[in-house]
C-alpha cells in the first residue's frame, strides 16, 4: 500500500502557521547561535583572579546593549544574562559573590578564565544542518528553525481528506433514533483520527445504501480530497454498493481483504494520485484499520516516516491466537511498557478503544500468545 503512495507538493509555510507540518527540505543554520559569547549569569565581567579583590565598575553589558570593552585590571562590568561578554577573555562572578558599594565590588570568590561564559556557536554552527527532510515539525523543531535564521520553512502539502459514511440505518449525532437506526459515530472517528494525522478533514457525509447516491458521493469526494476514506458497504451483502460505485469511477482496486481481526473486509485502492480506503461498518473495525491502513498512509503522503509510531511492549496475560487472522487487541500501557487488554474485544464494541495507548498485534497462529510475551503495538 505504501508504495503506491505518491508524496504530496510543497510550500512555503510562515513558522507560526507550520505546527504539526512536515519538513520538505533541510534547514541549515545561516549563523552560530549564540551568535555572540555572552554570559551565563546575572553580575559581573572581570579579569580572571583571586577572591578579595576590589574592583570599579565602568560600565554595563545589558540584552540587546553590550558594553563597548572588556574591564581591565582593577575594573568591573556589570552583565546580565544573555549579554555580550566582550571579547570573551574575562570571565563572570555571579552577583551572589560580589559585595557591592560605592561604585564598585569586592569579590568573595576565585574568577577562573571564562567562567560562566556561553561560547557563540555553542547550540547550533553557522552552516550546519540542524533539521531534516521528512522531520515533523512540533515546538522544539519549530524554535531551532527561528534560531536558524527561518521566518518560513518548505513543507509537503496537508493531505485533503474526504469521509463518507454508508448505511441506511445512521443517523446524525443527538437524533431521535427509529427502529434498527443507529447514531453514526464512525464519521466522527475517522474524522477525528484524520485531524489527529494532520489530515485537513474537507468533506464529511453519510450515505445511503443505494448505487446512485453512492456513486455521486464518490464523485464529490473525489474531487473535493486527496485521500477518501469510506465506511461500510465494503463487504458482501446486496446492500454493499461501494466497490461497483468506486469501480464505475476507475478508481483501481489494488486489495480487498486482509488477514485482521477486526478489520477483514478492508479495500484499498488508487486513482491516479488518489488514495481510496473503504473501511468496515464495525466502529472498531473502521478505527483500528485507519490507524494501520490509513493513517501510515496520511504520514507517507506528507513525506513522514509512517513507522515512528512502533514500539515493542510485553502482554500482561494470555491470548488465544486466531489461527488465519493477526489480531489487533486494544491495549492500555504502562510505564514499563505493560500491555494489558482494556475490555471486551468486540468490533461493535467501541469501549474497548477507550483508554486505549495501542493496538497490540498478536500474529496469526496456533495456541496463545502467553503473558510476558513480546509483541509490536502501534501507538494510537
Ligand atoms: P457494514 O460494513 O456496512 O456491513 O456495517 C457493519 C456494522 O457497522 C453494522 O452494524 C453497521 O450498522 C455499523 N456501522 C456502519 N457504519 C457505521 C457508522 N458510520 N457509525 C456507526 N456504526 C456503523
Ligand atoms: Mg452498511
Amino acid at each position: 500500500m505504501l508504495d503506491s503512495v505518491v508524496p504530496l507538493g510543497t510550500e512555503d509555510v510562515p513558522v507560526d502557521r507550520a505546527l504539526g507540518r512536515v519538513l520538505a527540505e533541510d534547514v541549515v543554520a545561516d549563523r552560530d547561535v549564540p551568535s555572540f559569547d555572552n554570559s551565563a549569569m546575572d553580575g559581573f565581567i572581570v579579569v580572571p583572579g583571586p577572591a578579595g579583590r576590589r574592583l570599579t565598575i565602568v560600565g554595563e553589558s545589558r540584552a540587546g546593549a553590550p558594553a563597548d570593552a572588556p574591564p581591565r585590571e582593577g575594573e568591573a562590568v556589570r552583565v546580565s544574562t544573555g549579554a555580550v561578554v566582550p571579547h570573551g577573555e574575562g570571565g563572570v562572578i555571579p552577583v551572589e559573590q560580589v559585595t557591592e558599594e560605592d561604585g564598585a565590588i569586592v569579590t568573595n570568590a576565585d574568577v577562573p578564565p571564562a567562567q560562566h561564559l556561553r561560547r557563540s556557536g555553542e547550540d547550533v554552527e553557522r552552516g550546519q544542518t540542524v533539521l531534516h527532510h521528512g522531520t515533523r515539525l512540533h515546538a522544539a523543531e519549530l524554535g531551532v528553525a527561528v534560531i536558524a535564521g527561518r521566518a518560513s520553512v518548505t513543507c509537503s502539502l496537508i493531505p485533503r481528506v474526504a469521509v463518507l459514511s454508508t448505511g441506511d440505518e445512521l443517523r446524525p449525532p443527538g437524533a431521535e433514533l427509529g427502529p434498527g437506526q443507529i447514531h453514526e459515530s464512525n464519521g466522527i472517528t475517522l474524522g477525528a483520527l484524520a485531524t489527529a494525522a494532520y489530515g485537513d478533514v474537507t468533506l464529511r457525509q453519510v450515505v445511503a445504501d443505494d448505487p446512485h447516491t453512492t456513486r455521486q458521493a464518490i464523485k464529490g469526494a473525489l474531487q473535493a480530497a486527496d485521500v477518501l476514506i469510506l465506511s461500510g458497504g465494503v463487504s458482501v451483502g446486496p446492500h454493499d454498493h461501494v466497490k461497483p460505485a468506486l469501480d464505475h469511477h476507475g478508481v483501481e482496486q489494488r486489495f480487498w481483504r486482509v488477514a485482521l481481526r477486526p478489520g477483514k473486509p478492508t479495500w484499498f485502492g488508487t486513482k491516479d494520485d488518489k488514495l481510496v480506503f473503504g473501511l468496515p461498518g464495525n466502529p472498531v473495525s473502521a478505527m483500528v484499520t485507519f490507524l494501520l491502513f490509513v493513517r501510515p498512509a496520511l504520514a507517507k503522503a506528507q513525506g513522514a516516516d509512517p513507522t515512528t509510531t512502533r514500539i515493542r511492549a510485553r502482554l500482561t496475560q494470555d491470548i488465544p491466537r486466531n489461527p488465519g487472522r493477526d489480531e489487533a487487541l486494544r491495549v492500555s500501557l504502562d510505564e514499563e511498557r505493560n500491555a494489558t487488554p482494556t475490555g471486551p474485544q468486540g468490533s461493535h464494541q467501541l469501549r474497548s478503544m477507550l483508554n486505549a495507548h495501542g493496538l497490540a498485534i498478536v500474529t496469526a497462529g496456533d495456541g496463545a500468545a502467553r503473558a510476558g510475551d513480546e509483541v509490536v503495538v502501534e501507538l494510537i
